[in-house]
């Protein structure tokens, strides 16, 4: 091994080649059927993510964005509505209320899984319906990177209040909480299938999981406008939403082989675990689940030594980045929209949070080559 060769943060090239024959095979089939918008690789594959985590139904779509799009869409989600959702995660989770008309209401997350809380979601619920001007309607929990939120405990709440769970699992497709993969633990959950998911694609893509079946009718009428029976009856105004043919027939060949890479993820990250857990503090397990491991996240003292690791471990021809810089409630776009609460551990989660590689083809050796890289820096 050349130990000059910059560690890979994500290697999609080595996956192709593992996967070459099949892919080419699927991709030659499409091109021979020519039915590039749902084709048949499009209902095999939403068969094949169902039977995965157990899901009734699947509807495939185009971006993990336009899942929780949809998803809100069909409850005629709209202003005047609450949405609840972590500080803490990508910014797809909260644009989604917004050109919706509804307003996210921001809740913080747990300092060690980073996971949204549970009690502060209750808090943030009651102060809403004390304001007396929005109405609590959703809640959006996200499994940040790769590992499950405390969905028994959000479920709960949320029936209490009587608001709608929509699963944002973009990050999470794969693992499990209590036995049971993600897919079910809300009333909708919303994949992604953007190309550095552990479920990637080669382009955009994502998909709607639910138990039930009128949700079901309803997303596969809103990502065509809103189709009815015949293809020129317009029930509802929907949107262009569909996942490509051929992003399915990738996805199929790349089905094949995520098991085994959900385990090498997760090999990888003991590895970390082991060498690092002494000298940084590594990523808290969620009690009795297993994660998809999209991010695997430590965190330092403080920004300052951030920056020093950061510029160490780049020296050493390591990567690294930042899962995020900026809680959501400070971005410009969105601070209007919150109504000024401190969120405090996704304001300090944000100023000393760094990412590692984590990919099923990093070797052992490229582990070791980092982990020495992160001790030297400590
Ligand atoms: C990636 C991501 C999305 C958006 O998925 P796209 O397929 O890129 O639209 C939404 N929420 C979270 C938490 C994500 O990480």
């Amino acid at each position: 091994m050349d130990s000059a060769r910059p560690v890979p943060f994500l290697d999609l090239k080595a996956q192709q080649a593992r996967i070459a024959a099949d892919l080419r095979a699927r991709i030659d089939a499409v091109l021979a059927h020519c039915q590039f918008i749902l084709g048949p690789e499009v209902a095999e594959l939403e068969q094949h993510l169902a039977a995965f985590c157990g899901a009734a139904h699947c509807v495939s779509v185009s971006s993990g964005t336009d899942a929780l799009q949809i998803a809100l869409m069909a409850e005629g989600v709209g202003p005047g509505d609450a949405v609840f959702l972590p500080a803490f995660t990508y910014t797809a989770t909260a644009e989604v209320p917004l050109v919706l008309g509804a307003t996210p209401v921001f809740v913080d997350v747990d300092p060690r899984t980073f996971q949204i809380d549970p009690a502060h979601l209750a808090a943030r619920i009651a102060s809403v319906r004390a304001g007396g001007k929005l109405r609590p309607r959703v809640l959006i929990g996200v499994d940040l990177f790769g590992q499950p939120a405390d969905w028994p405990a959000l479920s709960a709440l949320a029936w209490r209040e009587g608001l709608f769970t929509l699963d944002d699992c973009a990050q999470s497709f794969g693992a499990s909480l209590h036995g049971a993969r993600l897919g079910r633990a809300a009333d909708a959950t919303a994949v992604s299938f953007f190309p550095s998911k552990p479920l990637g694609g080669y382009g955009d893509g994502g998909a709607l999981l639910t138990e039930s079946a009128e949700r079901a009718a309803l997303y596969r009428s809103l990502r065509t406008h809103g189709e009815g029976t015949t293809r020129y009856e317009v029930l509802r105004t929907g949107m262009n939403g569909r996942l490509d043919t051929l992003q399915a027939a990738v996805l199929l060949s790349k089905l094949t082989v995520f098991e085994a890479e959900l385990q090498a993820r997760e090999r990888i990250a003991r590895r970390y675990d082991q060498r690092l857990g002494n000298a940084v503090t590594i990523p808290a397990r969620v009690p009795d689940s297993t994660s998809a491991w999209a991010i695997y996240a430590i965190l330092l003292p403080d920004t300052a030594a951030r920056e020093r690791m950061q510029a160490g471990l780049k020296a050493a021809g390591v990567p690294s980045a930042i899962y995020y810089p900026r809680p959501l409630h400070h971005q410009p776009a969105y601070r209007a929209a919150h109504d000024g609460t401190v969120l405090p551990v996704s304001e300090d989660l944000a100023t000393r949070i760094m990412a590692l590689p984590l990919h099923p083809d990093l070797t052992d050796a490229d582990v070791d080559r980092v982990c020495a890289a992160v001790l030297a820096s400590v």
